[in-house]
């Protein structure tokens, strides 16, 4: 993986989807906030940039070096 996941927690609704679609990547915290886990590193970008796009309140964000990531580009 290249990208960096940052979730931006005041966006979250705590739908899990993002954990449904990868439970090594993601999960909900005891607030039922998502968080991001070690593991998400392992992740394909492609893969990141499907749950990003996904996203329903596009909390999650993707950095490349000093670049964020446009998931719907
Ligand atoms: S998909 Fe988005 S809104 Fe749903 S739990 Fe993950 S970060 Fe939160």
């Amino acid at each position: 993986m290249s990208y960096t996941v940052n979730i931006e927690k005041e966006l979250c609704c705590g739908s899990g989807l993002c954990a449904a679609m990868a439970d090594t990547g993601f999960a909900l915290d005891a607030q039922g906030v998502a968080e991001v886990l070690p593991t998400a590193s392992e992740l394909p970008d492609d893969t990141l940039l499907d749950i990003a796009s996904s996203c329903p309140t596009l909390a999650i964000r993707l950095v490349d070096g000093d670049r964020e990531i446009d998931v719907f580009g």
